[in-house]
């Protein structure tokens, strides 16, 4: 049992304006990766470390690529069990069209209770938040075992080389829980989606469209491909059922190119086509199986318009050779990830969500994968993801964030490293 005076003590801690001001100075550092106009998450993460280092915090810098680091907090407390993670990344996505946006993308304006920006929602608040919750704990002197470590990464907007590179380097290892410092508007979120990503290559022989015997169409195979990931997805749904915070697992082809290169022509069958599948994943399903499925059914496909191609044939008594070719291809693979209710760390976001937030501790699922899956997948670390902002309004035109929300979150933080660090034998 934590007594209540420490639980103040560390709210206490948490100060509004530092917190404000923090998200300000991040929102306005543009830190979208463009190598073109020269911007790029390097000056993020030296204001994240420079603010560490301030309060005495380990800070460690690795280059993960050109002007691409990652910044590394942490506060080693003495040799006890849990090691603590907050992750949050640095790079934001572009603000697109400028002159769409009623407030600049990088001025952090405060109008009421929101603070407007690229970033503001996902996920500099954030970052903000579990430095200033790293901070408030360290300040409180409350009585903690263990290590908390601040993972300050670039790169998740796009191939997440940051945690990757985290991983790599071995900081994950002793690592025994995450919290993902992503928009997520309070709700616990102890799964997230995965996603699998494939490309089907079918090809054919090109050909006059108005002499089409003396060539082989694409044609065929990509229809019976997507009749095919139908039916996939269809089995899917009736193995895994609803997924209870994820929803329904899906298998979408969602381009469908033919020609593959240069422009397509009506009276022309194109040599090759091109098919992609974005499939969505719930716990439940394995990726290894899916993957094995696909590549069955892109032999089935090819087997089976060989077939149609030869009865065809015979029917008009064509010789011709019919060589069509269907291969798959993956492109990305990110597992769905569960982390159970009973872990610790989740009893932590729970029990810290009760005490600061009016909302209540609410369970949800990511509709899409975060760094956390990295963490997850490839070092068995409970992750839960969690943060301020409403989960709609990440990568849109006139991002904001609720400023009080915003405090809450930090308070939360706070909270779930103070209750998973909290001496064992004393609680
Ligand atoms: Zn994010």
């Amino acid at each position: 049992m934590i007594q209540p005076e420490v639980i103040q003590r560390v709210l206490r801690e948490v100060d509004p304006d530092e917190l404000i001001s923090l998200t300000r100075d991040l929102v306005r550092i543009n830190s979208v990766w463009d190598p073109a106009k020269g911007t790029s998450e390097q000056l993020a993460s030296e204001l994240a470390g420079n603010w560490a280092e301030a309060y005495g915090f380990e800070v460690e810098m690795d280059q993960v690529a050109s002007g691409r680091p990652n910044t590394i907090i942490t506060w080693d407390i003495d040799s006890g069990g849990r090691h603590l993670m907050f992750e949050g990344h640095t790079d934001v996505v572009t603000p697109g069209d400028i002159s769409a946006w009623h407030y600049d993308p990088f001025g952090a304006e405060i109008v009421g209770k929101r603070m407007y920006g690229r970033g503001t929602n996902d996920t500099k608040g954030n970052l903000a938040a579990m430095l200033v919750a790293m901070k408030s704990l360290r300040q409180s002197g409350a009585e903690l075992t263990g290590k908390i470590i601040g993972g300050v990464l670039c790169d998740e907007e796009d191939q997440m080389i940051g945690v990757q590179d985290f991983i790599r380097r071995g900081h994950a290892d002793s690592i025994t829980g995450a919290i993902i410092c992503e928009p997520q508007d309070g709700l616990i979120c102890i799964s997230q989606k995965g996603a699998l990503r494939a490309k089907f290559v079918v090809t054919g022989r090109m050909s006059h469209g108005a002499m089409p015997l003396s060539g082989l169409n694409t044609a065929p195979a990509v229809a019976r491909l997507i009749d095919g990931l139908h039916k996939m997805e269809l089995n899917a749904i009736r193995e895994v059922g609803y997924d209870e915070f994820l929803g329904w697992p899906s298998f979408t082809p969602t381009a469908i190119m033919a020609p593959v290169v240069g422009p397509p022509q009506l009276n022309v069958i194109p040599s090759m086509a091109e098919l992609l599948v974005d499939i969505r994943t719930v716990s439940g399903q394995v990726h290894g199986d899916i993957r094995r499925s696909l590549i069955e059914l892109a032999k089935d496909v090819e087997e089976n318009t060989r077939k149609y191609y030869k009865e065809y044939d015979d029917i008009i008594t064509l010789d011709r050779a019919r060589d069509i070719g269907v291969n798959v291809e993956f492109l990305a693979d990110r597992p769905c990830t569960f982390t159970d209710k009973m872990d610790p760390l989740v009893i932590a976001a729970d029990w810290a969500t009760r005490q600061v937030s009016q909302r209540g501790a609410v369970y949800a699922g990511v509709p899409g994968a975060t760094d956390g899956t990295f963490l997850w997948s490839l070092k068995d670390i409970p992750i839960v993801t969690m943060g301020a902002g409403d989960r709609q309004v990440a990568h849109q035109v006139d991002e904001w964030v609720d400023l009080d929300q915003l405090i809450e979150t930090a308070k939360i933080y706070a909270l779930i490293a103070l209750h998973y660090l909290y001496p064992r034998d004393s609680s």
